[in-house]
């Protein structure tokens, strides 16, 4: 039982690194983000700040 022997990945959209899960184990290779979150904070961050810029100017 060794942890640091598990395979490491940096996630692009916190840029922590995560470790290998046994959930992973079969698509590890497909793995790019630490969480569901991070993986739907993808695109949603830009997109909010556009709509949220978008209300302000109609004032
Ligand atoms: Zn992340």
């Amino acid at each position: 039982m060794n942890k640091s022997q598990l395979p490491r990945k940096v996630c692009p959209v916190c840029m922590r690194s995560f470790s290998w899960r046994k959930k992973w184990q079969r698509d590890w290779a497909q793995v790019k983000y630490c969480s569901k979150r991070c993986a739907g904070n993808k695109h949603q961050t830009k997109n909010e700040y556009i709509h949220d810029f978008a209300g302000k100017k109609k004032l």
